[in-house]
């Protein structure tokens, strides 16, 4: 079947999601025309805001592909303060961001799990509960998880990275903290819980193809997630995956590939939240606004204080590293505008997926 056939048609399996994958030409800007109009019907023009803030890049893990990998010795390690992290939230809120996202390397420690506890219930007292707050901070217990709750987050990403076990396997070091089942049941854990819960994958990484791929959109859809962010691999010579390099789509053709993934997601879960991760915007200036165009709905500034922003390099290239704050939310203002956006500020943009799910439609 055509990529016409298949947008007009209701079904989408696991062929036609490849077809979609591999669609170039008038094809694939038919998709891109699709996902918008779709995303316009379902959520509107409206684009929302998540302050990021990297404030750690500590890790106890060593994940093949990341540049902050535990074993890498050529990263300088920082850990802001946490009156650093309030003022980022201060920051956010009075700037009408609606919500904050504070991700970092993944640590496990009773004294780790009360700093968290603790900022939490500060920034919802600075915002006077007005601020939502995503976590990213990997895989915790449950009692973990749960305290973070009720001290305040209500989203949490969690990419599975690769839902093929297999593939997860050959990205990870074979020891139980890499566990592909025990991340699963973090993820599982979570929407229990009541977060809204959200993952991802990297697009493009050695060894995966389009069917890989339409898994990992499928995956996504039959755990019922409520927010997606996904973006292109991009190789960190200080990694082991960087000796794949050569085997890997050209950069261009890995954005390009990420567009259609989130195009596709937006048609087969219409009213879920989407990321433009910043990983696109490492390969082109505009990437986020392009991912705008083609159905997603949500941007996240980075409002890491500017001087540790380099020093977060999952991967290498990474965006506005020099800037403040200040300097980015005005590029951004502009930028969305570009792409016929409109920024939500001061809303926390839930996901309308979650919500319905709540209400039990
Ligand atoms: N430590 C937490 C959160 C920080 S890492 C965790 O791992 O969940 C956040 C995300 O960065 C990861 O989920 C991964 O998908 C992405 N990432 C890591 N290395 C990358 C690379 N080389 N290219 C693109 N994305 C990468
Ligand atoms: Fe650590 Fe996350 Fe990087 Fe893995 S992806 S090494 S858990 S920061």
């Amino acid at each position: 079947m055509g990529v016409k056939e298949i947008l007009e048609g209701g079904k989408l399996g696991r062929e036609e999601i490849i077809s979609l994958l591999e669609a170039t030409g008038d094809e694939k800007q038919l998709l891109f025309r699709k996902a918008n109009e779709i995303k316009l019907q379902e959520i509107g023009n409206r684009v929302h805001f998540r302050g990021l803030v990297e404030f750690s890049n500590i890790c106890g893990k060593d994940c093949y592909y990341c540049g902050i990998r535990r074993s890498n010795s050529e990263v300088q390690r920082y850990n802001v303060t946490d009156e650093q992290i309030l003022d980022a939230a201060r920051f956010a809120h009075e700037n009408g961001y609606g919500s904050l996202v504070l991700q970092a390397g993944e640590l496990e420690s009773p004294a780790y799990t009360t700093r968290i506890e603790k900022l939490l219930k500060e920034i919802k007292k600075l915002s006077k509960g007005k601020l939502g707050i995503t976590l990213s901070l990997g895989e915790q217990v449950e009692e973990v998880y749960e305290r973070w709750f009720k001290a305040g987050a209500h989203r949490y990403l969690l990419r599975i990275e690769s839902s093929n076990p297999d593939l997860y396997q050959r990205y990870h070091p074979s020891d139980t903290l890499h566990d592909y089942a025990r991340r699963l049941t973090s993820l599982k854990t979570l929407q229990r819980i009541g977060y809204q819960t959200g993952t991802g994958v990297m697009i493009g990484l050695p060894f995966q193809n389009s069917g890989d791929l339409a898994d990992d959109l499928l995956f996504m859809k039959h755990f019922d997630i409520d927010m997606v962010g996904m973006g292109p691999y991009i190789e960190h010579q200080h990694t082991p995956l960087f000796q794949y390099r050569h085997e890997l789509l050209p950069i261009e053709q890995r954005f390009d590939l990420a567009l259609k993934m989130i195009a596709t997601l937006r048609i087969l879960m219409k009213d879920i939240n989407i990321a433009a991760a910043t990983a696109l915007q490492a390969i082109d200036p505009l990437g986020r606004e392009k991912a705008v165009k083609v159905g997603a709905n949500i941007i996240m500034p980075n409002i890491t204080p500017g001087k540790y922003r380099n020093d977060y390099a999952l991967y290498e290239n990474k965006p506005c590293v020099d800037e403040e704050p200040e300097e980015c939310k005005n590029c951004l203002d502009v930028r969305i505008q570009l792409a016929d956006g409109e920024i939500g500020y001061n809303e926390w943009g839930d996901s309308k997926h979650y919500q319905k799910r709540l209400a039990g439609k």
